[in-house]
């Protein structure tokens, strides 16, 4: 039922009901619109059955629409409070993981079948770590959907050149297409925040990578390190310097055809994998 806590009034009153208080350092803001719970959910390209994660499901604004297309549902919640209403609200038809998204993922993902579709309205705080850690440890399925600060949203779209162009939109990009679905104004949120928000689904690609690429996630940080500096610069004092040596990173870049007398910020995702692709092959 999409209208479910469709308004502050009734938020309020299962609150109150429940004895609940918000918490301002999880970034509860509960989506209200049924509309944009619509679009947000068919962004999902959800194929019926399909095993869902959501994280941060709160008082299950998107819960309830996602069960009326799958019946495999696992949910990441930290607050006690939210996690006695998704009790009661739902029973065992979902599966819920309690505490830390950040500390419980892992383990979740090892110890069960993966999911083909993540979804969340990230708390503000922390969503661009968790969007992080998942394409780090390569947990993002085909196509994953979050609400998110608007801002961070932009750094995810960047492309180089770009001012929002930074670190987290290389992370992002390695193994996803990211598209903006819509933005959302903060009356359709209660509380509402302060921000607005965007909505963004990443999409693998099929050419994506697979495993660690740890060298691809070292390259990026060190070539932002200083965005004055030129690739160089910041790669000689830079994390890829405990594995390569200068010698090695100059050779891969030449072999992958790059100059590394460029600035660091202008290098693109597939500029940055050829490069440490080519650099794999010193390794010491
Ligand atoms: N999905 C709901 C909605 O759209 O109305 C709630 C979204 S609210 C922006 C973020 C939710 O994430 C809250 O329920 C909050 O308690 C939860 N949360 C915050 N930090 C978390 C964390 N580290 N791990 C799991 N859940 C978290």
């Amino acid at each position: 039922d999409l209208n479910l806590w469709d308004s502050k009034q009734k938020i309020r009153a299962l609150l109150e009901e429940k004895g609940i208080q918000l918490k301002k350092r999880f970034g509860q803001n509960f989506l209200l619109d049924p509309n944009h719970r619509r679009r947000i959910l068919s962004a999902l390209e959800l194929p019926a059955g399909a095993k869902v994660w959501e994280i941060g499901p709160g008082i299950g604004s998107l819960t309830h629409g996602l069960l009326e297309m799958t019946g495999d549902l696992t949910v990441f919640e930290i607050d006690h409070g939210l996690i006695r209403i998704l009790k009661d609200l739902f029973g065992s038809s979902i599966s819920i993981v309690e505490g830390d998204f950040l500390r419980t993922f892992r383990d979740t993902a090892r110890n069960s079948s993966l999911p083909r579709r993540i979804i969340g309205n990230l708390p503000y705080s922390s969503g661009s770590v968790m969007i992080g850690s998942l394409v780090e440890e390569d947990l993002l399925p085909d196509v994953a959907v979050f609400t998110l600060q608007k801002e961070v949203a932009d750094r995810m779209l960047a492309q180089p050149g770009g001012k929002d162009y930074s670190a987290f939109s290389l992370v992002c990009q390695l193994r996803n297409r990211v598209e903006k679905i819509c933005d959302v104004g903060g009356a359709a949120f209660f509380p509402p925040p302060q921000v607005v928000s965007s909505v963004v689904r990443l999409r693998r690609r099929p050419d994506a990578p697979e495993g660690p690429q740890q060298d691809y996630f070292t390259a990026v940080h060190d070539l932002f390190r200083s965005r004055r500096k030129t690739a160089a610069n910041n790669l000689k004092g830079g994390g890829l310097k405990s594995r390569y040596s200068w010698e090695s990173m100059k050779n891969a870049a030449e072999l992958s055809g790059l100059d590394l007398g460029r600035r660091g910020e202008t290098f693109s995702r597939d500029e940055v994998l050829s490069f440490t692709r080519a650099l794999s092959d010193f390794q010491s």
